[in-house]
């Protein structure tokens, strides 16, 4: 049960900060759920066997040999006007990962989302004979591959994001693919999805109906497809190969993650599955060496409604009389992955809340300080730091994990998970938006 204190700040719509007390201490080489790294491994294994086919679909990723993955970017000037702005000193340094950049989807989606198509295309070759073991994927874009896709139906429920990269990914592998949008989804990723070919079709409710009535249609076809955004282990897999990849980063740039340099996370979360798939991935990884925090709208908290009252997806943002409504869209979720949620039980350091205001003040500092553009679900992500170095409750987990003498040698990672897809006069209306 959520107490009293944090239930009636919650319910009023304010800014509050959870600590998980129930994370426990990372056991070397332990297993916390039914996934492992083996699984991460498998993911990784086989983004790798579709990167020639990626590089003949999608040009773009040629330059990264068919992988798709972002540039992980010190931003010393953004990590000065925070400091500034809020009156913290911010020790150690702060990196911006640039899933916002990430090629064919333009969001962190682009991570589970294809992933999840890929696996399904993987399945789908090997079962209908289109491939043999050990064979170019690059194949699979030949007429006869593409044929017997058409004859099947990829759809997935979404409130933007995870669409355009099913929608992106499918059609460009000659799926017929359905993306069923909640009333929350802009309308430019609506026309950008029809310009590809994909069937969009429009909900006045919210993301879990969208969900539901997608899973419905998917039902009743029996060479349709659902991609269950609350329940997919493919999903959760596609976005945990990040931490491979993002320790490799760190390597390359020098940064150090043990126990005398802590590697602080901060993650905007909607239903759940990317942030808790990136945070499985590194706590995989760093164990105790890393510590990932969630950010969520204050009226549409739902990771943090679940968690804390440990009730996951038995409770909703609407059981505790709010809107689910927010300008951050990607995040516009108002019951998180019961699955999620319990796997992040013993990971998860903790879950701070944002009002929507500040998701621009964010946005408009990044593009000021280092001219890089980021939506405002995204922008959710710099609130992590400013939460955990401005706040008493941020402090006190700092001095509970022995972590404050350590500040000066530490890391934080600010999630960029979108943006570099968004019109040109979308970003200007962004930048004039003051709430
Ligand atoms: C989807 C999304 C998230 C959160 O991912 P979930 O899997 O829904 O938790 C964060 N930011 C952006 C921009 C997104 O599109």
């Amino acid at each position: 049960m959520i107490n009293s204190d944090l239930e009636r700040s919650i319910r009023h719509a304010e800014e509050v900060v959870w600590l998980n007390p129930k994370r426990q201490p990372m056991v070397p080489g332990g297993c916390t759920s039914s996934l492992g790294m083996g699984d991460i491994l498998d993911a990784e294994a086989r983004l790798e066997r579709f990167a020639p086919l990626l590089m003949h679909l999608f040009p773009e990723t040629r330059p990264q040999g068919g992988i798709i993955e972002s540039p992980l970017l010190q931003i010393p000037h953004m990590q000065a006007t925070l400091a500034a702005h809020f009156g913290c000193a911010f020790p150690g340094q702060l990196l911006l990962k640039q899933d916002s950049h990430l090629a064919v989807a333009g969001s962190v989606k682009a991570r589970g989302g294809i992933y999840e198509v890929l696996k399904h295309t993987e399945e789908l070759a090997l079962s209908c004979g289109l491939l043999a073991e050990g064979e170019n994927y690059r194949r699979l874009a030949e007429p006869s591959c593409r044929a017997v896709f058409s004859r099947h139906t990829i759809q997935v429920g979404s409130t933007g994001n995870l669409g355009m990269s099913i929608g992106i990914m499918s059609a460009a592998l000659g799926y017929q693919a359905v993306v069923h949008m909640s009333a929350d989804a802009r309308q430019w990723k609506k026309d950008l999805l029809r310009s590809h070919g994909v069937t969009v079709v429009e909900y006045a409710s919210d993301y879990s109906q969208a969900v539901k009535q997608g899973r419905l249609a998917s039902d009743q076809d029996p060479n349709s497809y659902f991609v269950d955004d609350e329940n997919s282990k493919n999903l959760f897999l596609g976005y945990a190969v990040a931490a491979l990849r993002l320790k490799r980063q760190l390597l390359a740039q020098n940064i150090a993650v043990d126990a005398q340099h802590p590697l602080f996370v901060y993650i905007p979360c909607g239903v759940g599955g990317a942030p808790g798939g990136i945070t499985f991935g590194l706590k995989q990884l760093f164990g105790d060496h890393v510590h990932c925090f969630f950010v969520e709208p204050t009226q549409a908290p739902c990771m943090l409604v679940g968690m804390a009252s440990g009730l996951h997806n038995g409770v909703s943002v609407q059981d505790y009389d709010l809107t689910g409504l927010t300008h951050a869209d990607g995040l516009a979720v108002g019951r998180s992955s019961g699955f999620v949620g319990r796997v992040m039980e013993p990971l998860l350091s903790g879950i701070f809340t944002l009002q929507d205001s500040r998701l621009y003040d964010y946005m408009r500092a990044l593009l000021t300080t280092q001219d890089i553009f980021i939506e405002p679900s995204a922008a959710a992500a710099f609130h992590g730091p400013i939460t955990l170095l401005s706040t008493s409750a941020g402090q006190e987990y700092l001095r509970q994990n022995n972590l404050t003498s350590k500040l000066p040698q530490s890391t934080h990672i600010a999630w960029a998970t979108g943006g570099s897809l968004v019109p040109e006069e979308i970003r200007t209306e962004y930048q004039k938006t003051y709430l």
